[in-house]
């Protein structure tokens, strides 16, 4: 038995089982450094970066800790952002499938105190959210802490650097002193160090040594069938609910099908093609660049000189006949320091390009099944915004603080919840967040920008 097992680790059969069924053959080697300390309740410092993994590191150890029968909080994580809060959280519920009835809560920004509220009220076993919506939550005793076996700092040098780090020491103080405390960070400055020397019980560090770039980007390939190749674009998205997705097809005919495929399945998605006006590729630019539409499915040719950073999944919906032109769409996520999913879907009839491909990337390819795709949650995956567009633009001298301050100062919005801003010679696109889209746009209709009163709609 290799050591990367997770049939070495003390855990019962119900939860190996499941770890095999979301297809975690192996642990990854920030999972085989942190978990047998972890799990036997250490506290552990522990180096890793989005994409290595660990997220089910402290994950484990959390529900190893946690007593379902007991109504109560007794895990907590803190994140920096609500999106990688989003993510920890469906980490979490998929790992915690194996155990029935284990209620995961996310307090962040932007939802509704009371809605959060609402959910607490009906029993939480775990909680991840951000440093001052926890807070909040915890100063309004809509949940306390006294029963917390697992505190997670996720991401702790990006929380420092956000300025959280009084937030945090408030959040600590609440917490029992008897609990395991699991930072996880990419960095370790001297603001890490002292937060881990103040707040932890003799902790443990681990370090990896740093990986090599490529591997930023994780590809994984599914055989699928023909008939099974449009709707298992919908799985992927779904399991793993990536926020940007460029999908490539190998024919235009292939993209509007997998356009209207998506679009009946209830996601946002888009076409990018090259018989499209150059308004009209624009728009559609400005709604996948501004985080209000998750997909968009293109040619190679389509996708040609498009320059969008932050995307975190590509889908080869067919494999491209040039191994060349399989490593540019991979290439395209990853970008920057943030990781990236590539998905590859390939019939028997394209292994052999699938081979051209692994000869060039010198590696063997992973496979995983289709049957191991599960929604992480019942909602289908929305994007985060939402685009309205104002019938004016640069000619009517709209300027983007123009709309800021309509959106915030007249409307009343928080600056967090609007987007980007695109100001075009006729039209204006404002990305906000969508849980306050109706609200915005029934408010620019009412008042006026720049003084005058504007036509908005949403796309
Ligand atoms: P993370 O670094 O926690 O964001 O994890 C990246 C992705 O890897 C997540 O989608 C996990 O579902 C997946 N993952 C985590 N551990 C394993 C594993 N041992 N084997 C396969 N996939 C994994």
């Amino acid at each position: 038995m290799a050591d990367t097992d997770f049939s070495t680790l003390p855990l019962p059969p119900h939860v190996l089982a499941n770890l095999q069924q979301l297809g975690y053959e192996r642990m990854t080697p920030v999972q085989a450094a942190t978990l047998p300390l972890a799990l036997a309740g250490k506290d552990l410092i522990a180096q890793a970066k989005t994409g290595s993994g660990k997220t089910a590191a402290f994950a484990l150890p959390l529900l190893a800790n946690l007593n379902p029968r007991r109504f109560a909080v007794q895990g907590l994580v803190l994140c920096p952002t609500r999106e990688l809060a989003e993510q920890v959280a469906q980490e979490l519920r998929r790992l915690a499938r194996a155990e029935d009835n284990i209620k995961i809560v996310t307090l962040t920004g932007g939802v509704p105190l009371r809605m959060q509220m609402a959910s607490l009220a009906h029993g939480a076993h775990a909680v991840v959210g951000t440093p001052g919506r926890v807070l909040d939550h915890l100063g309004r005793e809509s949940f306390a802490l006294d029963a917390l076996a697992t505190l997670v700092l996720d991401e702790a040098d990006r929380m420092l650097d956000m300025g959280f780090a009084e937030e945090i020491a408030r959040v600590i103080a609440l917490c029992p002193k008897e609990r395991q405390t699991l930072l996880f960070s990419a960095t370790y400055p001297e603001g890490v160090a002292q937060l881990a020397a103040k707040f932890m019980r003799e902790p443990q560090s681990v370090t990896l040594a740093e990986r090599h770039a490529a591997s930023k980007i994780r590809q994984r390939f599914y055989e699928v069938t023909e008939s099974e190749r449009l709707h298992a674009v919908g799985l992927l998205l779904n399991h793993y609910r990536p926020a940007s997705t460029l999908a490539f097809c190998n024919t235009k005919q292939q993209c509007r099908d997998l356009v209207a495929v998506l679009q009946t399945q209830g996601f946002a998605a888009l076409e990018l093609h090259g018989d499209l006006e150059q308004r009209d590729r624009d728009q559609v630019l400005v709604q996948f660049a501004n985080r209000s539409c998750s997909v968009l499915v293109a040619t190679d040719v389509a996708a040609r000189g498009l320059d969008i950073a932050n995307l975190e999944a590509v889908i080869n919906v067919d494999i491209t006949p040039d191994a060349q032109v399989h490593t540019h769409r991979v290439g395209r996520t990853g970008r920057a320091d943030e990781a990236g999913w590539a998905f590859s879907l390939a019939s028997l009839d394209e292994m052999g390009r699938v081979g051209r491909i692994d000869e060039m990337q010198g590696g063997d390819s992973v496979w995983h099944k289709l049957a191991e795709l599960t929604p992480a949650r019942a909602e289908p995956l929305r994007p985060p915004m939402v685009t309205l567009q104002i019938l004016g633009g640069r000619k009517e001298k709209i300027r983007p603080g123009d709309v800021l301050g309509a959106l915030t100062k007249d409307l009343g919005l928080a600056f967090e919840q609007v987007g980007k801003i695109n100001v075009n010679d006729f039209s204006t696109y404002v990305a906000v967040e969508r849980s306050v889209a109706d609200q915005a746009l029934r408010g620019l209709n009412a008042g006026r920008v720049k003084g005058k009163s504007v036509k908005v709609r949403a796309l």
